[in-house]
């Protein structure tokens, strides 16, 4: 049907190569921060400056520590302070840390000697994955012992009857997703970064992207870890079960936990299908309200076969066709949405997708569209939502927040943060995951801007708290917010102490 390839403008497809950017990179990446006293602290990020602890009285490496690393780890100790710089520096090039030693193990009990040895030596560890976090919590703050996953990239098993992955925690998502695919199944996970992150460091920042809102979260889909504790002990927690309500559910303290209470270093995760139909479509909106009513009408249409709802703003447009040189297949709106579906019979998809296309043209929620079916055109069309966070590196120094909010006010605080910083900002700019209630807000400056922070924050976490949102829908605490979990963990206190409840029953 002609509706599916294009529709109302009449704009020729050009293939926008996908991002190469942040493809594999195989240099390594990075528990225990030294959370305090010595000023080498080398933190570029306003924010984080001010939330950047001071150096606790951890150890410093000395030759022999090294002595013991090289026997543990033969040819995998690094100390070139080339090789370190990369691993040092996060992807935003916002956060700097002074690392000396880069350690590459390849199995999970190399990773138990690593950590029962530093934690009797009191020296302090940064694991890393691909580093490729946006909140600072990736790169060491000081000189911890980066500890890299990048080598234990080993899939273990794979259960064709029920998709259920096991996999080395370093393994890259991308690759993983090709390995699915071959299996006839799917990551239930995906995000503009799989080029480079690391399934531990998803499991690890609890990692939501542009599948949540079809598979959900990776709270249900990770079935069972394996994770070393900072004294060495390895906890064996990869059930390969869907249900198991016996007692506490132990891996759920690791999802999220960015490194804190241990490294990841295998991971259980269940997979669907392969869909046999996706379609993607690129739609134009003349405002936020008209998008929110495509957003409602869409999931009351497209029921059980929409798999994505995603949004930018004309800025964001903007910025990917002067930075990256990417086209707009449709005429300049105010907003753009992507839908996607994935479903198992493609002339019912079709059919549904047509009807609603049809739906919200007529109604003119839509002003434009088009639709892509074939590989490439889907992945140019994803393009345009997924290299948004690259354009915006390229067009100055951002300062990005990731917050979950009721989803009729997300592009509010957008409006909002315009008005608020007026020409101080150079940019600010709005995107995100609609079907999750999720924004990226983005402020661009030309160079750092302490001033321009100080305006941003604590205004924007204000605002989120008093919409009861979060200050880090995805993206986690890391350096950078880890001083403002407060405004949406008021008992906050509670997850560094949690005191044990009494058994009611005695
Ligand atoms: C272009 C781009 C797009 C992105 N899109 C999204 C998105 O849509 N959704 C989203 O949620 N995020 C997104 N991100 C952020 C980032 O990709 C995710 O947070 C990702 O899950 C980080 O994985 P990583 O392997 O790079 O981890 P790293 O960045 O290396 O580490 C992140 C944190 O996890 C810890 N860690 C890493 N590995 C382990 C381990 N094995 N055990 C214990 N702790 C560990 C680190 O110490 C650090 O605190 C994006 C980033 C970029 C650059």
């Amino acid at each position: 049907m002609a509706v599916f390839t294009r529709f109302k403008s009449a704009v020729r497809w050009r293939y926008i190569p996908p991002c190469s950017v942040y493809r594999r990179r195989l240099d390594p990446g990075p528990l225990l921060r030294p959370a305090e006293s010595v000023p080498e602290r080398r933190v570029h990020h306003g924010g984080a400056e001010s939330a950047a602890p001071r150096r606790r009285p951890f150890s410093r490496v000395t030759a022999d520590d090294l002595v013991f690393f090289r026997g543990v780890l033969p040819g995998r100790v690094i100390t070139d302070p080339d090789v370190l710089e990369s691993c040092n520096v996060d992807w935003l090039k916002t956060v700097k840390g002074n690392s000396e030693v880069l350690l590459r193990p390849k199995t999970t009990d190399e990773v138990s000697q690593i950590l029962r040895y530093c934690n009797a030596r009191n020296l302090a560890v940064c694991p890393q994955g691909g580093n490729t976090g946006l909140v600072g919590g990736s790169v060491p703050v000081f000189d911890e012992i980066i500890l890299s996953t990048a080598l234990l990239n080993r899939v273990l098993a794979f259960d064709t009857i029920s998709g259920i992955l096991t996999c080395q925690a370093g393994c890259v998502l991308e690759s993983l997703s090709e390995y699915a695919d071959k299996q006839d199944f799917v990551m239930p996970l995906d995000l503009g970064a799989k080029g480079s992150c690391h399934i531990g460091g998803n499991v690890s920042t609890n990692a939501g992207g542009l599948r949540l809102l079809r598979y959900g979260s990776l709270r249900g889909t990770v079935l069972g870890l394996e994770v070393v504790l900072a004294d060495g002990r390895v906890l064996n927690l990869l059930a390969s079960l869907r249900k198991d309500n016996t007692g506490f559910d132990l891996k759920q303290l690791f999802i999220g936990s960015e490194g804190t209470l241990g490294v990841v270093t295998a991971v259980t995760i269940l997979c669907p299908r392969k869909p046999r139909s996706i379609n993607v479509a690129f739609l134009g909106c003349s405002s936020f309200q008209n998008l929110l009513k495509t957003f409602h009408m869409c999931r009351g249409m497209l029921g059980e076969i929409l798999s994505a709802f995603e949004f930018l703003d004309a800025s964001c447009m903007s910025l990917l066709e002067n930075h990256l040189k990417l086209t707009n297949p449709i005429s300049e709106s105010p907003f753009y949405i992507v839908i996607e579906t994935a479903g198992s019979n493609s002339a019912h998809d079709e059919e549904k997708l047509h009807n609603f296309l049809d739906k919200v043209m007529t109604s003119s929620l839509v002003t434009d569209g088009t639709v892509a079916t074939e590989e490439a055109k889907i992945k140019a069309l994803w393009s345009l939502r997924e290299r948004v966070t690259e354009a915006l590196r390229h067009d100055g120094y951002t300062y990005k927040y990731d917050i979950s909010l009721p989803v009729e006010k997300i592009y509010d605080l957008v409006t909002d943060m315009k008005e608020h910083l007026g020409s101080r900002a150079k940019n600010v700019v709005g995107y995100g995951h609609v079907g999750d209630g999720n924004l990226h807000l983005n402020v661009i400056s030309p160079t750092k801007d302490v001033g321009l922070l100080a305006a941003i924050e604590p205004y924007v976490y204000e605002w989120a708290a008093r919409c009861r949102g979060s200050i880090s829908a995805e993206h986690g605490l890391g350096l950078k917010k880890r001083n403002f979990i407060y405004y949406s963990k008021v008992h906050a206190g509670s997850q560094r102490h949690p005191q044990p409840l009494q058994d009611p029953a005695r």
